[in-house]
């Protein structure tokens, strides 16, 4: 099992083959975790990566487990699990 690598940003292109993309727009995506990738805050594999480019970001709903953030140098992360 490998963790995600955020240093120096996260880049999805590096890691193509490991994620299903849900979801994107012009500031974020939504990725589904296929490569068994574990979460840099816990150490656990994640099921869902959230990215975006904006200082901010809401959400309508919340997931049932745990969530990590993780922030990179010009992005927010949100994992879920
Ligand atoms: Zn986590």
């Amino acid at each position: 099992m490998a963790e995600l690598d955020v240093t120096g940003g996260f880049d999805v292109h590096e890691q193509r083959s490991k994620f299903k993309l849900l979801r994107q727009d012009a500031e974020s995506m939504h990725l589904e975790n296929r490569g068994g990738l574990e979460c840099p805050a816990c150490g656990a594999v994640f099921d869902r990566l959230f990215v975006t480019d904006e200082e901010t970001v809401t959400f309508s709903s919340s997931p049932n487990g745990p969530i990590c953030l993780v922030r990179a140098p010009d992005q927010l992360l949100v994992l879920t699990h």
